[in-house]
């Protein structure tokens, strides 16, 4: 089975060897140790602060998103949401369960966020700006600068969720003055799906400690307090939190998050180079695309993006990632985080020129 999904991902073999091991108990000095080595690894490449702090949290990417939401915006807040896709949406969709006040800034599916867009907005009132760096179900890459910059002016508090850009696309943290950056086990960490991540700058902590938000689980001032000690307030999923810890201390070995960043970057650019050099009948979708990942559009009449997708799965054994709503037969995207390597993407790419040779693409 080869996986260029956009999560899970294809995982080293020294992650999965973990995954096959026994789960220890995890309330000791051990167990400790591991989790605060893997908020120091974290910090560091995310470039935050010092006095940042991560959360752990067991749960999917949008556990964490809407996490946030709720211990660090309230009724009282303005925000901003860029909405250029699903991801996008979701954002606007947590604010309105947890009836934070919010405006959705239109992007169009594929297409960047421009100044133009965020112009209206200046001065405007709002408190706080959320948006996914990766929208990665157009595989478009927003401009962080431009984000940041408006930000800083504006004084908005901002959100970043970076689940499919962290160690893909550049992300600074401190430099950007992001106040949470978002990210998940599944995606470029490579791991088994089931923790996110949450980095909080001391503004984010100070607002978590105001919150008192009604939840047991998702009260993110006891994961701060128990995080201290390495410790979290419920079970967490303790074997994937060892395979991050491996794969952490790896990422910190092998040259950092700017070795790391390169190195999805060059899959990406074989990838696309390929297409072309293959003449394979694909257009890129993204105006901008992350390294994450590249959306494709097949540009012939009659082929639907869907199918290929079923095809590369029912008679090669390959997962690409289908999209879903009005993008479902237009297109499909196919993923640059995790363990592949070239001779992973020349399969790809037989295969598809195969299914070009038969028609079928
Ligand atoms: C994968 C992803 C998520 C989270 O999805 P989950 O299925 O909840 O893990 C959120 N935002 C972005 C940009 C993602 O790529």
């Amino acid at each position: 089975m080869l996986n260029f999904a956009v999560g899970p991902v294809m995982m080293s073999d020294e992650v999965l060897a973990i995954g096959g091991e026994q789960i220890p108990y995890f309330r000791t000095p051990e167990f400790s140790r591991v989790m605060l080595e893997n908020e120091q690894a974290v910090k560091e490449l995310m470039g935050a602060p010092d006095d940042a702090r991560v959360i752990f949290m067991t749960g999917s990417g949008t556990a964490s998103m809407e996490a946030t939401v709720m211990n660090t915006l309230s009724g009282a807040d303005r925000a901003l949401v860029v909405d250029g896709g699903s991801f996008g949406h979701r954002f606007c969709e947590i604010l309105r369960i947890h009836g934070v006040p919010y405006t959705p800034i239109p992007c169009e599916s594929g297409r960047v966020l421009t100044a133009e867009a965020l112009a209206p907005f200046e001065g405007a009132g709002y408190t706080a700006f959320l948006v996914n760096l990766g929208e990665t179900s157009t595989g478009v890459l927003y401009d962080l600068d431009l984000i940041a910059d408006f930000c800083r002016r504006n004084h908005l508090f901002l959100i970043v969720d970076a689940i499919s850009s962290f160690l893909c696309d550049p992300l600074d943290m401190r430099a950007a003055g992001v106040n949470v950056v978002i990210t998940g086990s599944q995606k470029a960490l490579a791991t088994a799906p089931g923790i996110s991540v949450i980095c909080c700058d001391r503004t984010a902590q100070e607002r978590i400690a105001a919150a008192g938000v009604a939840s047991l689980y998702f009260d993110l001032s006891a994961y701060l307090r128990d995080g201290e000690r390495g410790q979290t307030p419920f079970t967490p999923a303790v074997g994937i939190l060892l395979q991050l810890h491996a794969r952490l201390s790896q990422l910190v070995r092998d040259g950092g998050v700017r070795r790391e960043v390169e190195r999805a970057r060059e899959r990406a650019m074989y990838f696309r180079r390929q297409i072309e050099a293959r003449g394979l009948p694909l257009r890129p979708f993204a105006e901008v695309p992350s390294n994450a990942v590249t959306s494709l559009v097949p540009v012939h009449e009659g082929i639907s993006a869907y199918t290929v997708f079923e095809t590369l799965k029912d008679e090669y054994n390959i997962f690409v990632c289908p999209n879903g709503g009005a993008l479902r037969d237009r297109v499909f995207r196919v993923g640059h985080m995790g363990a592949l390597t070239t001779a992973d993407y020349d399969t790809l790419l037989t295969a598809l020129s195969e299914l070009a040779a038969g028609g079928r693409l």
